[in-house]
């Protein structure tokens, strides 16, 4: 996703742009697979702002990238043992559905807080200066749009979540419901990120959400028409310095670059380099941001038996998981409209939950293969409580991924992924940035940014090309 935006930029004004992707298709974590014959979402399946005032609004405008997407409202139905709340667009609407499932909590007076934060904070967020401030005027330039945002939310910015939640929030029911949100936009709970990420994550349902038709590789595949040459099943074995260059030594042979961008997470990028300071830099890296997390992903293809106003987008709660400590799951299904993902009669379906990376490591195959059938099972057991339809309907072989699979595939180190989580104690100056140690080497990604998925990784890019090349965008 970083790679191939920042590449889409540079290549709309004009640069000489390579673009080297390991594998046979782009996007990682956010790419689609084939297996069998069948395609399945890798990870991401949401997709979010595509207004004017958002960043992938902005930047397909911008570049001139039409995207083909369906949008969705409800974004996202979650289903508690008793009950399922639909997390709708229109305010309204979704303070109804809040109080209908959640009575005995003050709905209003929390949204009209994560809301006055939230507005404010997004629509700044394309004329913020670059990540983080280099120099005097660059933090000048943070303190003006930070300073019309510290209006809004005046101290409680940086509070923990918890702290102000709680002034509304009294029923452990409703936190939990939160907080599972709060792990896949902030991928922590509300005890440990600050109220300001904490409100950008909860207001997501109500941004304008969509499907990619085509799978999620798709929305990719259009930003790259942009990069004037992309080498896909080429891996990246090591970059040297190489007078005034850099040369990068890959399984195609060796490619010469004035500037490199790279694409890995920050606990890896020292690998393909030979530098002491970069080394240093990710040993203190893989301490500092000890807290990540690794997924555990099912995929699988489905008959269609699904009637059409089922939603796209699920988050199941259950107790919590012994194989992977999550307490929820997040089901997406293909679009019925969709002719890659949903061929045949069936529709593909992408589950995955976070997951501690220690249970995966330093166990034997015959462990590791257990402790797979025994996670999937346990997701499998809870979607057929809470949708029976999944119990009876004809499947495809389900397929099972884990730390190990990422890492495998899309090379993030130790298999983590959905970046570093939004903790209060590093938010924001304390996280890694584009910038790295040696000239002309920086870093995409969701792990060089506060903020993961489409829109983190998207305004990280931006922030990285107005860095690069001032008044290109
Ligand atoms: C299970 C899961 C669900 C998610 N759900 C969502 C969602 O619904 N919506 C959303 O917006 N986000 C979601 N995310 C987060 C989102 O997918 C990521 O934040 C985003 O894809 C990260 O992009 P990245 O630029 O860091 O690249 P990565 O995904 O890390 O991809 C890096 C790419 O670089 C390539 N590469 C690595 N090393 C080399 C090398 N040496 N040579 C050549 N190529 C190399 C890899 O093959 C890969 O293609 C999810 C993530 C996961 C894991």
């Amino acid at each position: 996703m970083g790679g191939v935006l920042t590449g889409a930029m540079l290549g709309h004004a004009g640069r000489d742009v390579l673009l080297l992707e390991a594998m046979d298709y782009l996007g990682g974590c956010s790419g689609t697979f084939e297996r069998s014959g069948h395609s399945y979402n890798a990870g991401a399946t949401t997709f979010v702002g595509l207004d004017p005032a958002l960043p992938l609004g902005y930047l397909s405008r911008t570049l001139g990238v039409p995207l083909p997407v369906k949008s969705l409202d409800p974004s996202l139905r979650v289903h508690l043992p008793d009950r399922t709340i639909r997390l709708f667009r229109d305010r309204t609407q979704l303070m109804d559905e809040l109080s209908r499932a959640f009575p005995e909590d003050d709905h209003q007076g929390l949204w009209r807080r994560i809301f006055r934060v939230s507005d404010a904070a997004w629509s700044m967020i394309l004329s913020l200066p670059p990540f983080p401030p280099k120099s005097a005027s660059e933090l000048l330039s943070f303190l003006r749009p930070g300073s019309s945002l510290l209006m809004r939310g005046g101290p409680d910015l940086l509070r923990s979540g918890r702290s102000v939640l709680s002034r509304h929030v009294k029923t452990s029911s409703y936190r939990n419901f939160l907080d599972q949100i709060l792990l896949i936009t902030n991928q922590a709970t509300s005890e440990e990120v600050p109220f300001l990420s904490g409100a950008l994550g909860l207001s997501y349902p109500t941004l304008d959400n969509y499907t990619v038709l085509g799978g999620m590789e798709a929305a990719l595949e259009a930003f790259a028409r942009k990069i004037p040459s992309v080498s896909r099943k080429t891996l990246v074995q090591k970059i040297e310095r190489v007078g005034g260059f850099f040369r990068l030594q890959t399984t195609r042979g060796a490619f010469d670059a004035q500037r490199v961008i790279v694409n890995r997470d920050v606990w890896g990028v020292a690998d393909l380099l030979d530098d002491p300071t970069l080394d240093r830099q990710q040993e203190e890296r893989k301490v500092r941001f000890r807290h990540r997390w690794g997924a555990v992903t099912l995929h699988f293809r489905i008959r269609d038996l699904f009637s059409g106003d089922f939603e796209l987008h699920h988050q199941i709660h259950h107790d919590t998981n012994p194989w992977t400590g999550s307490r929820s799951f997040f089901l997406s299904l293909s679009d019925p409209e969709d002719d890659r993902l949903s061929a045949g009669g069936f529709r593909s379906v992408t589950i995955s939950t976070h997951t501690s990376l220690s249970p995966w490591e330093g166990i034997s195959r015959e462990i590791y293969r257990e402790q797979k059938e025994q996670v999937s099972r346990f997701i499998l057991e809870s979607l057929n409580r809470h949708l029976p339809l999944f119990r009876h309907a004809e499947k495809g072989e389900i397929l099972t991924g884990t730390p190990r699979t990422f890492a495998r595939y899309t090379r993030r180190t130790g298999g983590t992924v959905g970046g570093i989580p939004l903790r209060r104690e590093f938010f924001p100056l304390g996280y890694p940035s584009a910038l790295s140690p040696l000239p002309d080497l920086y870093l995409v990604g969701d792990s060089t940014f506060p903020g993961q998925g489409w829109p983190g990784v998207a305004v990280g890019a931006i922030g990285l090309v107005r860095r690069l090349e001032p008044g290109l965008l």
